[in-house]
């Protein structure tokens, strides 16, 4: 990376600081490059790295830029505080509290002008009281969906007027469409969840940032943005200022990823328009053994082209949220006897990680079997790639239902059971499904409403753009503030 010493007249600086996770980084790291490449700024992008994973490291590493400065966080021991079963928010709001310890060091020893801002994600918000003392505004991103946000905003009302222990009705975000309780997340709906406190800990303090960035647009969640810019309930909260800005999504594929994409862009260049299916679970997503086993042979039973990405059962669906690209084993070890010989020609397995980037950009690629992580969902909804809606942890059940539901661009997999417990889905059900979505009229509308929205993306992407002109307009105010 380039040095900021030996600049005249310096440019606008920065910070973004982001929690672990591919999930959170991208979005922050995609934020940062525009800002360098088109509004003329210089960015410090502070990592933590405890739990740095291979695939965050070179996904970072992937783009250097003179202007973009990747400062590493010193590492903390997080032995005896943070154990593998622990929740993922608790663990990765532990993570980064233990990491901002020198934080107001780490800022002083910036190279550079002074901030004129730092960006944070959701789990960062132990910064506010240091970035107060020290006059620098702090901007949260708000990297889930709409859907969450508003929820988030209103969580801490909730947490006020509901009693007990759990939330057993349907949440009604003021200006929304309802939840169903089976949709939220687990540390959403059990109270005494330490998730639970510490997600409600930080949507207290979204209050305090100066501005919230969040990675949606109008034509995808019309419902979350207005509600939120003229409902009476967050008007008359202390809303910060919200500003939508997606969907920014992942550009470049990670350089070690590079040995599997010409494998697979080959592949897949053989293969007919809108034909193949792509299955992966996001950078965390792990299935059972059970659920792995009849996920392929569901797939083979379709008959449908498809790349899947595999990991090692776990019982854990998240398990692989903090080493994702560090493990590597062999699929056949796990998968079904002869599974990978008996689809040969007609699917290709990866194993751990894919350049998913480069797979829904390919016109080959014709529907995505996803977690519904919201980097996964604008990245296929960017590319004008429908989806199969197979969501695990976090907010992916929202997603889900809101794409199947109110955005008409996914069918949602019964993975879920009404009590909100996890249901494995069956061999024939995924055959169905798929098929239906590679080759049914269902699939066609879908893709069609998916095509819509990849070229509202890149309107509202572009100059003039609603998005665009939006972080224009922050930018600005950052030059000038
Ligand atoms: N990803 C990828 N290859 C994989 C799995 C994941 O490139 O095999 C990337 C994907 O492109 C996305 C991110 O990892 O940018 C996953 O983020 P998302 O929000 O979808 O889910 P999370 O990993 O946070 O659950």
């Amino acid at each position: 990376m380039g040095s900021i010493d030996n600049q005249t007249t310096p440019k606008p600086h920065v910070a973004f600081l982001s929690s672990p996770g591919m999930g959170h980084i991208t979005p922050l790291f995609e934020l940062a490059i525009r800002l360098v490449t088109q509004h003329d700024f210089q960015v410090s992008f502070l990592v933590i790295t405890t739990a740095f994973t291979p695939a965050q490291s070179e996904y970072l590493n992937a783009n250097p830029h003179p202007d973009l400065h990747i400062v590493d966080l010193p590492p903390v021991d997080m032995s005896g505080l943070v154990s593998d079963d622990m929740e993922l928010g608790t663990r990765l709001s532990l993570i980064v509290q233990e990491s901002i310890r020198p934080f107001r060091s780490i800022l002083s020893e910036l190279k550079g002008p002074k901030l004129r801002a730092l960006v944070i994600d959701i789990f960062c918000t132990g910064v506010f009281e240091i970035c107060n003392e020290l006059a620098i505004p702090v901007y949260s991103f708000f990297t889930a969906s709409g859907v969450l946000f508003t929820l988030s905003l209103y969580l801490p009302s909730m947490d006020r007027e509901v009693e007990g222990d759990q939330y057993v009705e349907t949440v009604k975000v003021p200006g929304c469409n309802p939840i169903r309780i089976q949709d939220l997340q687990e540390p959403v709906w059990n109270r005494n969840s330490d998730d639970y406190k510490w997600y409600l800990f930080h949507c207290r303090r979204l209050f305090m940032a100066t501005g919230i960035f969040i990675n949606t647009w109008e034509d995808l969640e019309p419902v979350s943005l207005k509600a939120v810019k003229h409902e009476p309930f967050f008007l008359n909260i202390p809303t910060p200022p919200v500003h939508p800005i997606g969907p920014l999504v992942k550009q470049i594929e990670p350089a070690v990823m590079v040995k599997y994409e010409k494998e697979m862009i080959a592949w897949l260049d053989k293969q007919p328009k809108d034909s193949v299916l792509y299955v992966s679970f996001g950078s965390g997503g792990t299935l059972t053994r059970e659920q792995l086993t009849e996920l392929a042979w569901g797939l083979e039973l379709s008959r449908q082209r498809f790349i899947m990405v595999v990991r090692k059962p776990s019982d854990y669906a998240a398990a692989t949220f903090f080493n994702v690209g560090s493990e590597s084993d062999d699929p056949r070890t796990y998968l079904p006897d002869g599974f990978i010989e008996r689809t040969k020609g007609v699917g290709l397995v990866v194993s751990s990680w894919a350049p998913q980037v480069a797979v829904l950009n390919h016109p080959s690629t014709g529907a995505f079997l996803s977690h519904c992580g919201w980097n996964s969902t604008l990245e296929s909804l960017k590319h004008g790639v429908p989806m199969i809606g197979w969501p695990m942890y976090a907010e992916q059940r929202m997603n889900a239902t809101m794409l199947s539901n109110e955005v008409g661009v996914a069918v949602k997999m019964h993975v879920v059971g009404d009590k909100g417990e996890t249901v494995v889905a069956r061999r024939e059900e995924i055959k169905r499904v798929v098929q239906m979505v590679m080759e049914g009229e269902e699939g066609k509308k879908m893709r069609s409403r998916a095509k819509e929205l990849e070229a509202s993306s890149r309107t509202t992407l572009s100059r003039g753009g609603t998005s665009y002109e939006t972080l224009a307009r922050v930018a600005e105010s950052w030059k000038l503030g």
